[in-house]
């Protein structure tokens, strides 16, 4: 009878310990938590805090008498591990009652992340708190309900976007404050602008591009005091600027880890034999770009437990564990932000050759009333096609075409293949040619050379050395456009193309529109008329979100729209 234990009690590890009981009824299996409770919902906390979920019980998904009922588990809580010895397969742990030492056939480390906490001055103070544990979430809400009228969010991650959501829908003015130039710092930044608007049309202060330099302790409540000078009152300060593997205990016990985080190979065997580990304490091997990072996401975490329960009884028929794609998804007001695979900063570090599509299909038919854009951001291989990223940012639907990408990627698809997915359509749920069908589309035509793009972070280049081509309606050219540029709506265009090559006079023509799909059309007009051309990449959609609060002083606006 094999005996299994298991440190930490939430995610990875009782994905495990689960696992393990289902297919070993002979199995003794120990799950020891640290804390007060194991298999609570974490990425429930902030909608808790922002009272969409009121009863805290619905966070405890299981307690320690239920799985003990339903899945014959000796989970311990109130046990935190504080010594491992691989040598002899026992653990020290550190109770209430004193220390105690339990002996393992198998040993599983699924002890999480903790806190980042900056060393600035008043940092200690009783109104910071970070947001990760159910006391944590009480506690806010206690603050919530105790009349704070002031919050700031230190750090604008998917933890932070989500706790500042919670607390301005709580009725809180609240600051967010975010070290990098743009909240939720892996999105594209022409996808993060969208959000950023979105942040502070539900009332949230975003100062981007600035970090806490102190926070004051005044009469009644704190001040956050930021590197750009700035000054925000607080009565509640929460805490999310990052987390790092909780593994001290186990670097400690000589189990190999690579800048704090457990080395696994992909059956989650740490270095030492009889000792597996998962979750956001492992390291894990970027399949785009090969980075070894940690990946703190609560699906990797979970597949990874059932699959090392798998590798620990059933080692001979055991599926490997895949890299992580990041897959992540967060609501922002009334958008949803989600992305999948690498982004064009990691692409760009790792020298990884992409080119990038944009594009903002509707999320269903554009006669059913509620139609809105998904804006979608694709990077993909510039010789094979295959899939490298994608993000996207919309009303609806997002989930959907950001689920679809990632099953592509993951499948190791090339962007011409997504013109093929066969998605279920009707009306009120997506077009005959869904916004993953049309992404291939245009991903196909850039393969085959139909389409040359340029793009907004090229403006000024593109101003210097190329004709713009503008070949909106009137009424949308009125409302901003670039400098110089020639205006011709693309309905005219065939018959006014010598207008064209006389303003061009031997330099490119880049085509704009306002989302692509007229350019597009433009672009082969063009370039069928023997003209060097390109359209720009998500049209002025695009072209404004990137340049973000420069859009006022680069783009013309007519005096009678002004
Ligand atoms: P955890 O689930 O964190 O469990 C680790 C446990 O180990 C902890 O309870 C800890 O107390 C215990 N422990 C640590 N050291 C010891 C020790 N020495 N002895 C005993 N016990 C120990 N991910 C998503 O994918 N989507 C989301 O929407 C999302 N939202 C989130 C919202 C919040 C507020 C938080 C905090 C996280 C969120 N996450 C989300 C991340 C997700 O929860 C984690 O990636 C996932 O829980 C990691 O699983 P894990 O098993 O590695 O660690």
């Amino acid at each position: 009878m094999p005996k299994i234990v298991i440190v930490g009690g939430v995610a990875g590890g009782m994905s495990a310990a689960a696992r393990a009981r289902r297919l070993d009824e002979s199995a003794e299996i120990i799950v020891l938590e640290r804390g007060p409770h194991v298999s609570f919902a974490n990425c429930g906390l902030p909608y808790f805090v922002g009272g969409e979920i009121e009863d805290p019980a619905k966070l405890l998904v299981q307690t320690p008498e239920s799985l003990r009922a339903t899945l014959a588990l000796d989970v311990r809580p109130g046990h935190d591990v504080i010594a491992v010895d691989t040598a002899a397969k026992n653990v020290t742990v550190q109770t209430a009652y004193g220390l105690e030492v339990i002996d393992y056939d198998a040993l599983v480390l699924a002890p999480g992340a903790a806190a980042v906490i900056p060393e600035i001055p008043g940092i200690t103070s009783p109104r910071v708190r970070t947001l990760r544990t159910v006391d944590d979430a009480l506690a806010l809400r206690d603050s919530v309900r105790g009349g704070a009228r002031r919050a700031v969010v230190l750090g604008a991650g998917f933890i932070g976007v989500e706790a500042a959501e919670a607390l301005a829908a709580s009725g809180l003015e609240v600051s967010i404050v975010q070290s990098s130039a743009h909240p939720l710092s892996p999105f594209e930044p022409e996808l993060a602008w969208l959000v950023s608007q979105e942040l502070r049309a539900i009332g949230i202060d975003v100062h981007a591009g600035t970090a806490a330099t102190g926070i004051e302790d005044g009469a009644g409540h704190d001040t956050v005091v930021l590197t750009d000078g700035s000054r925000l009152p607080a009565d509640m300060i929460v805490l999310s600027v990052g987390v790092r593997p909780d593994t001290a205990t186990f670097e400690r016990a000589g189990i190999a880890c690579e800048r704090g985080a457990i080395v696994v190979d992909d059956h989650g065997r740490t270095s030492m034999p009889g000792v597996w580990a998962v979750g956001d304490a492992t390291l894990s091997v970027d399949p785009m770009t090969g980075a070894r990072h940690p990946v703190a996401l609560a699906g990797p975490a979970n597949r990874a437990g059932r699959l090392v329960a798998d590798d620990i009884l059933r080692p001979a028929t055991a599926r490997a564990i895949p890299p992580a794609l990041g897959t992540a998804i967060v609501r922002v007001g009334s958008l949803t932000a989600a992305l999948t695979g690498a982004n064009r900063a990691v692409l760009h570090a790792h020298g990884i050759a992409h080119t990038t599509l944009h594009l903002h299909a509707n999320q269903h038919a554009g006669y059913f009333p509620g139609a809105s854009p998904i804006h979608v951001v694709l990077h993909i291989d510039p010789d094979t096609g295959r899939l490298l990223g994608a993000q996207a940012v919309g009303t609806e639907g997002v989930d959907k075409r950001i689920d679809v990408l990632a099953t592509a990627i993951r499948a190791g698809m090339a962007v011409d293949e997504l013109i093929d997915l066969d998605l279920a359509y009707s009306p009120p749920y997506g077009q005959a040619k869904d916004a993953v069908n049309l992404t291939g589309m245009v991903g196909e035509n850039v393969l085959n050379g139909n389409l040359s793009l340029w793009y907004a972070e090229d403006l000024d280049e593109v101003l210097a050395t190329s004709l713009v081509l503008d070949v909106r309606r009137d009424d949308e050219w009125a409302t901003g456009h670039v400098p110089g540029a020639l205006h011709i709506p693309h309905t005219e265009l065939r018959e006014r193309i010598d207008e064209v090559r006389e303003r061009a006079a031997g330099r490119p023509v880049r085509v704009m529109c306002a989302s692509g799909v007229r350019s597009a059309i433009a672009h082969r007009v063009v370039t069928q008329a023997g003209m060097d051309s390109a359209s720009l990449s998500g049209g002025t959609l695009t072209l404004r979100a990137s340049l973000g609060e420069r859009a006022r002083d680069v783009l013309v606006v007519d005096a009678a729209v002004r």
